[in-house]
């Protein structure tokens, strides 16, 4: 199944769960616009390369689509198209007016250099300018793409409008437009779900694994650290280590930035990605790329709990073994969308021109994340309690994941009625 379909399933399971209309279903399904473009660059030496690009807009209903650009060799419309739409489910779980859109061009970035990536980024951005601007799509960093390539991005931008518009894109570094808190937004969102979710639940949690070990996923394991969890393993593309009395997070970050791999650490076990993911350890984090946990792995975890850094991590029938395992999931539509609500605090403060304080950042996110994860809850509960009182078992246990969903399609709904597209 392909990620676009592996999305759209999930779309369905919540759409019938809460009787979402046929005409929203089918405007959900198809993306509002995709274009595809072709990127000559000039390589260092003297050759020209083509490279392909996308950018999907999934859907603008709740506001100016929204969505990071990813440099990756497997970027394809369909992983695109996918991401664009997790993109207007997320922005609408946690209640910001956006949509969702997503970029991406296919490249391996750590082959080109600095100077190739820059043209290659100007180029990019010049073929999708018609399409994006503050009042129509944001692009940001995903995969591969950093707040110097976004620095190029809002400068070539300007350059063609000619006049600063620096709240092109997100993501930005801070002499140029960026946001306090924007690099560890997607890290801290998540911990502050986490947190809420033990506070809710009652879950005991003291040790941890951190799948993927780059932006995301070595800020979490600092802010773990920080919260007293100890961090029992982690992984890069290369491998994992992992030590049952935990490492050292500020080593491994120091060894990962000097040697390129966390498994340079020398005081743990080298392990493969396979076998970290079955490591014991009371919660598992996910924060490295799609499809990591699936019907053949999904089985061995032991973990009592997963949250979701990454883009759709767990695959349809790893959910369902999870579920059965009865491990809870903080869904990435929720857990990572503490990046995309920083973005939007900065698209806030470069449309307004006037910055915030790290407290200001922190406040409101806190405040918004946790909201979500309230109104997932009672989503979940809602759709639990019409179990009880009928005949009806499609609502048991219904998982964060769809409720989530649920949660969202509502929204996206009404914002349909009210501007009179159903
Ligand atoms: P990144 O490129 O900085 O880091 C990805 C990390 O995962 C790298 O350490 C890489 O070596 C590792 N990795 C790749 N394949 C792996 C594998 N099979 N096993 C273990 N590790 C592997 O990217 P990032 O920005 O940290 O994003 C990671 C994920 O989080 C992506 O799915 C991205 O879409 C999602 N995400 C990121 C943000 C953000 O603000 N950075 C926001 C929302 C979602």
């Amino acid at each position: 199944m392909s990620l676009f379909e592996q999305t759209l399933q999930q779309m369905e399971t919540a759409a019938n769960l809460m009787g979402l209309t046929d005409d929203a279903r089918r405007i959900l399904e198809h993306p509002e616009k995709i274009l595809q473009v072709s990127i000559p660059v000039r390589m260092d030496d003297g050759s020209i390369r083509v490279f392909e690009g996308y950018r999907v807009q999934h859907s603008t209903i709740r506001g100016p689509a929204k969505g990071g650009i990813r440099y990756a060799n497997q970027v394809d419309l369909d992983e695109v198209k996918a991401l664009a739409a997790w993109m207007t489910i997320k922005c609408a779980v946690v209640g910001i007016p956006l949509g969702g859109g997503k970029g991406g061009v296919k490249v391996t970035a750590k082959d080109l250099s600095q100077a190739e990536l820059e043209r290659l980024t100007r180029g990019y951005i010049k073929a999708i300018a018609p399409i994006i601007g503050p009042k129509k799509d944001v692009p940001a960093p995903d995969m591969y793409t950093n707040p110097q390539i976004m620095a190029w991005a809002a400068d070539e931008f300007s350059q063609l409008q000619g006049e600063n518009t620096l709240g092109v894109v997100t993501g930005k570094p801070l002499a140029v437009g960026g946001s306090i808190g924007r690099d560890s937004a997607t890290a801290q969102g998540s911990i502050y779900v986490f947190e809420k979710y033990l506070a809710t639940t009652g879950l005991k949690v003291k040790t941890a694994v951190v799948q993927g070990f780059g932006n995301a996923g070595s800020f979490l394991a600092q802010f773990l650290v920080e919260k007293g969890i100890t961090v029992l393993g982690v992984s890069d593309s290369n491998g994992g280590i992992y030590n049952e009395k935990g490492v050292d997070v500020a080593q491994v970050k120091e060894v990962k930035t000097q040697s390129g791999s966390v498994q340079n650490y020398t005081d743990a076990l080298k392990v493969s990605n396979e076998d970290l993911l079955a490591m014991p350890c009371d919660v598992l984090f996910l924060a490295a790329k799609e499809n990591e946990v699936r019907h053949d792995n999904a089985e061995s975890i032991k973990a009592k709990l997963i949250v979701e850094l990454a883009n759709g991590p767990t695959t349809i029938e790893a959910d369902r073994i999870l579920a059965s395992k009865k491990i809870n999931v903080i869904p990435d539509i929720l857990a990572n969308a503490g990046g995309v609500v920083v973005s939007y605090f900065e698209l806030v403060q470069n449309e307004a021109n006037f910055y915030w304080s790290k407290d200001e950042v922190q406040t409101r996110l806190k405040e918004i994340m946790e909201t979500a994860l309230d109104g997932v809850f009672e989503a979940q509960q809602r759709c639990n309690n019409l179990t009880k009182d009928s005949e009806d078992t499609a609502c048991e246990n219904v998982t964060l994941r769809q409720a989530a969903f649920m949660c969202a399609l509502e929204k996206i709904e009404a914002a349909m009625r009210f501007r009179g597209k159903i």
